[in-house]
């Protein structure tokens, strides 16, 4: 196996292939890492004859076993069951336990313990709130009480009360500092949270401004033109044809001259629901332009086509707008083209034009399949029989 896949088998061995255990693990590791040092100096310091050597092995034994537990319950995915998954919260605590200890056994040497205090209390930045910041801030607080008082009672031979009192102002400067600017940097952080979603629902909105219909909601010509270029192309790799329909609301400037351009709207509205709830969602309805749209039927038997466009006509005939008390019926035409191979959306839409075209010259209120009709699957049921509507092109 090559050097970089061995180093990343292993990683993925520690930290799993999960990205969020993944960065629990490291950060974990990194926590682990600062406290193991921490641990070497404190033991150093008292076998070098600083503070207790007595209680320092087994302070030892105490911080490492943490340390351990948490990463095998966080490896394991035992954690996960939890609200806080990456035990923040309980790694703070046990640190500040162990570094509260350390300053009791450390004698002289317990100057060290505000500066370890202080990387313990930074993790507390990552995700946690304000709250959690404060109650552990009253944790250290108590702490730190009780090992000073521990100190002075312990009395120890040397000891130093100037010293120990420097240290104890030291350590609630610490504290009182640390557990400020994370809380500061929380309301930073809220406020880039906040900034970002209203951000991220601008572009949606933008977004979708850029490609639907504000009046219908329905997918807008551009974005239309998009979606029928990507499905002519999967058509020809799948050899199937793409189907293309155009509709057209009749006598509609009739409507807008007699009802007013509010009540064609309202019309152009229902108009579009109509429809669509004779689809499949997979279909697309998009406004064209005016009281033009143009549908795109995906996977559908083009023997299909035709009873499935003239039940769509039936249910906008049947339909009611209410308009000033009374119930508007509008009908539609809708000319329908079979895409051969190789030809474009442009062609298509051509044809489908045409037969828009002979549908109205026919009389309106009908579909009209441009060239030869498909041949007829039996699993088509419903609308009426296509020979019917028919043109002779
Ligand atoms: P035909 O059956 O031949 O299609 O007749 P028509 O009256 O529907 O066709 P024509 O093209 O003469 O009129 C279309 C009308 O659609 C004219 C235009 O004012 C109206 N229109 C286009 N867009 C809108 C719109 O967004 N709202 C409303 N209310 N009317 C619109
Ligand atoms: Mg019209
Ligand atoms: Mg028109």
């Amino acid at each position: 196996m090559p050097h970089g896949a061995r180093c990343k088998a292993l990683a993925d061995w520690l930290l799993t292939t999960d990205p969020h255990q993944r960065i629990r693990m490291a950060m974990a590791g990194f926590a682990s890492l600062m406290m193991t040092v921490s641990a070497i100096i404190v033991v150093s310091l008292t076998l070098a004859g600083y503070g207790r050597k007595d209680w320092a092995l087994w302070w030892g034994l105490f911080t490492g076993t943490g340390l351990v537990v948490v990463l095998v319950l966080i490896r394991s995915g035992w954690s996960q069951r939890l609200r806080d998954p990456a035990l923040t919260q309980f790694q703070i605590r046990y640190a500040l336990v162990c570094n509260a200890t350390g300053y009791v056994l450390l004698g002289q040497a317990r100057g060290i313990t505000p500066v370890i205090l202080s990387m313990i209390l930074m993790f507390g930045i990552f995700g946690m709130s304000k709250r959690q910041l404060a109650a552990n801030m009253v944790f250290a607080l108590v702490l730190f009480g009780a090992a000073i008082g521990i100190v002075a009672w312990l009395d120890e031979p040397g000891r130093m009360p100037g010293l120990e009192a420097a240290n104890a102002v030291m350590i609630m400067l610490v504290l009182l500092g640390s557990t400020f600017i994370a809380i500061r940097l929380q309301d930073i952080r809220k406020r880039l949270t906040q900034q970002k979603l209203a951000l991220t629902r601008a572009v949606e909105q933008i977004r979708h401004l850029a490609t639907h219909d504000e009046l219908t909601g329905l997918v807008n010509r551009r974005r239309m033109t998009e979606l029928m270029e990507a499905e002519s192309q999967r058509c020809e790799r799948n050899g199937r044809p793409l189907i293309l329909a155009l509709l057209d609301l009749d006598l509609f400037k009739h409507i807008n001259d007699t009802q007013g351009h509010a009540v064609g709207d309202q019309v152009l509205q229902t108009f579009a629901l109509t429809v669509q709830a004779a689809l499949r969602s997979t279909d697309v309805l998009a406004r064209w332009g005016g009281e033009e749209f143009v549908l795109m039927l995906y996977d559908t038997d083009p023997a299909c086509a035709l009873p499935l466009l003239d039940r769509v006509r039936t249910s906008v005939q049947a339909q009611e707008t209410p308009a000033a008390g009374r119930a508007l019926h509008v009908t539609v035409s809708i000319g329908l083209a079979i895409g051969h191979t190789g030809e474009s959306v442009e062609q298509i839409l051509e044809r489908a034009d045409e037969a828009l075209y002979q549908a109205k010259a026919a009389g309106r209120n009908r579909v009209v399949l441009h060239g030869a009709p498909p041949q007829s699957a039996a699993a088509c049921t419903g609308g009426t029989d296509a020979k019917e509507i028919w043109p002779e092109i």
